[in-house]
């Protein structure tokens, strides 16, 4: 296996017969910071979350998973977090959705009331239920970089009109397909982001969908616009490193400390219950 790529929590490797093999790892980051203490088992959740959504999504796009079995030369601990794929050719833009109003999002809404061009109602504030679902895409910003916010303008600039209109598509009804679904197990997908590929001049969906990676995920018996939203996987993670017994300032530029192991365990619950409560599988 050759190593092509290590982003911020998977590895992606090339197999001899030309397709790639994915590697979820256990890090997780918070405040723009990767971790040093890593979650038991969040690498295999987020992997197998991704692989059931692919499932429940296969009448809106094609994905690009072959295989869930661990290729011949391949560690057995990477077993339930690796996953063979098609190689996709990545369309170079982070394809969001929102249906809710937070972060990035109500940022560029207070200084402009549009998100990405897109122009919202007067009054929204944290948390805020949209109208309807919006596409709202950034730049894919290499390690290290930040995303951008772009356009559909600025998007069809870099791909063309036929394939931004596809991505908008295909981008809203993901949100709209795993909200709702979402929705009935009692939580809220306030906004989501996907990859999409080229693969035979088709669109593929890769790397991962509908997890507490790339979503916000909230409970819907908790939602209350005007305050920021607990979050679903990492808010014991975000409120410990900004409480006393941290000793951390998100401000200073340092490293965040390592996690208590009384920490690392309510998330790791928080990432299997996340898992269950969707797919309405035991994780055991
Ligand atoms: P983030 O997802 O947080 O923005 P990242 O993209 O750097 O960061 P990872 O998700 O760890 O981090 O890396 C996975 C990489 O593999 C991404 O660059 C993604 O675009 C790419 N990728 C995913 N699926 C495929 C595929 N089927 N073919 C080719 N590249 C893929
Ligand atoms: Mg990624």
């Amino acid at each position: 296996m050759k190593h092509l790529h290590s982003g911020k929590v998977r590895d992606l490797y090339e197999l001899p017969g030309g397709e790639l093999l994915i590697v979820a790892r256990d890090s997780i980051s918070a405040y723009d910071y990767v971790l040093e203490t890593p979650i038991p088992d969040k690498g295999k959740v987020l992997t197998q979350l991704s692989l059931w959504w692919f499932e429940q999504l296969a009448d809106v796009v094609p994905n690009h998973v072959v295989s869930t079995g661990l290729p011949e030369g391949a560690p057995a601990e990477w077993a339930g977090r690796a996953v063979v794929v098609k190689r996709l050719d990545m369309v170079p833009v982070e394809c969001v959705a929102r249906g809710y109003l937070t972060g990035g999002g109500l940022k560029e809404y207070r200084r402009s009331g549009e998100v990405c061009g897109v122009a919202l109602p007067e009054g929204l504030v944290d948390g805020s239920r949209l109208p309807e679902p919006i596409f709202t895409p950034t730049t894919k910003a290499a390690v290290g970089g930040h995303d951008e916010p772009m356009t559909f303008a600025e998007v069809e600039g870099a791909v063309g009109a036929e394939l931004a209109k596809q991505l908008r598509e295909i981008t809203l009804e993901v949100y709209r397909r795993g909200a709702e679904l979402a929705r009935e197990r009692g939580v809220i997908v306030a906004d989501t982001k996907i990859e999409l590929g080229l693969r035979d001049g088709g669109l593929v969906l890769g790397d991962e969908v509908l997890t507490p990676d790339s979503s916000r995920f909230w409970p819907a018996d908790d939602w209350e616009p005007g305050r920021s939203q607990k979050s679903f996987d990492k808010q014991f993670v975000r409120d410990w490193l900004v409480s006393p017994e941290s000793g951390w300032d998100p401000a200073s530029g340092a490293e965040p400390p390592a996690l208590p192991e009384h920490i690392v365990a309510q998330t790791r619950a928080k990432y299997i219950e996340a898992y269950e409560r969707l797919t309405g599988r035991s994780w055991a």
